[in-house]
C-alpha cells in the first residue's frame, strides 16, 4: 500500500461514522488532502490530539480503498497553544484556515500557501504582534500569489497619484476622487494598506490596533470574498468583532 509523509496544517475536521474523523489538510508538498482517522474518537486513540484545527503536523498517510487517504501517524510540529487561549487570536486563526479551505480541492500543490499559512499562525502565536490585521495581510498576499494584488500607489483607473479616496476590489485597488467607486477609504486606511502590503507588516503588527485597522480588515475580507465568489463566514464575523475605529 502506498504511503506519503508530509507536513501539513489542519484546516477542518468533521465526524464520520461511530468513531472516525475526517481531516482536511493543506500539506507542504501535496496541496489540499482529505484523510480519515479511523477510531480517532475512541479514548484509546493515539491520533486524536494531533488532529485539531490549525495544528501544524507531520503526518503519515496511506492510500485507502476509497478516495480518502488514511491517517497512520501524526505528530505536532507546532500546536499553536498560545493562540488557542486568546479569543482575538483564535478568531483570526480560524479566519486564515477558512480561507485556505475555500481554495478548490483540485488546486495544484502550493508550497507558498503552506509557508504563508504557517507563518501567519506563528505571527498569531507571537505575543509581540497584535492579531487584528494578520488575516487582512494574509488575504492580500493570497490575492498577490494569484496575480490579483491590489494597486495601491496610484488610481487603478486613471493613474492619478491622489488623493485616493475609495477601494474597489473588483476594479483592483484604490481610486481617485474622479474615478471613485466601491467603498470609501480614509487617509489612515490608505497609509495602513501601503504599510501592510509594501513591506512594513511586522511594524504594523507591533504597533497594535492603529487607525484604519477596522477599515483595512473589512477591505481585505471583501477582496478575498470577491476573489473566491462566496461569503466567508468567519472572515465576516471577525470584522463584526473588531472594535470601532478610535475617534481622532
Ligand atoms: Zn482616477
Amino acid at each position: 500500500m502506498n504511503t506519503l509523509r508530509d507536513e501539513a496544517i489542519v484546516l477542518r475536521t468533521y465526524k464520520s461514522g461511530e468513531s472516525d474523523r475526517v481531516v482536511v489538510l493543506w500539506s507542504k508538498s501535496h496541496g489540499k488532502l482529505r484523510a480519515i482517522a479511523r477510531g480517532v474518537r475512541k479514548t484509546t486513540s493515539k491520533l486524536g490530539s494531533g488532529l485539531e484545527v490549525m495544528a501544524h503536523v507531520d503526518i503519515l498517510l496511506a492510500e485507502g480503498r476509497g478516495e480518502l487517504l488514511q491517517v497512520r501517524q501524526v505528530q505536532h510540529v507546532h500546536r499553536f497553544s498560545a493562540l488557542r487561549q486568546d479569543f482575538d487570536r483564535l478568531s483570526a486563526a480560524l479566519a486564515l484556515v477558512e480561507v485556505v479551505d475555500a481554495i478548490p480541492t483540485d488546486n495544484e500543490p502550493d508550497i507558498e500557501i503552506f509557508t504563508m499559512l504557517a507563518r501567519a499562525l506563528q505571527s498569531l502565536e507571537n505575543p509581540d504582534f497584535a492579531p487584528h490585521l494578520v488575516p487582512a495581510a494574509f488575504y492580500f498576499k493570497m490575492l498577490a500569489i494569484d496575480g490579483s494584488a491590489p494597486q495601491l500607489d496610484e488610481c487603478v483607473n486613471c493613474g492619478a497619484e491622489g488623493p485616493l479616496v475609495s477601494f474597489n476590489a473588483e476594479a483592483g485597488g484604490l481610486l481617485c476622487v474622479a474615478c471613485r467607486s466601491g467603498r470609501p477609504v480614509s487617509g489612515d486606511a490608505v497609509v495602513l494598506l501601503r504599510r501592510l502590503l509594501l513591506g512594513d507588516l511586522a511594524g504594523v503588527l507591533r504597533d497594535g490596533q492603529v487607525a484604519g485597522t477596522a477599515e483595512v480588515a473589512a477591505l481585505a475580507s471583501e477582496a478575498i470574498e470577491q476573489h473566491f465568489g462566496k461569503r466567508l463566514r468567519v472572515a465576516r464575523s471577525l470584522n463584526q468583532a473588531l472594535p470601532a475605529e478610535p475617534h481622532r
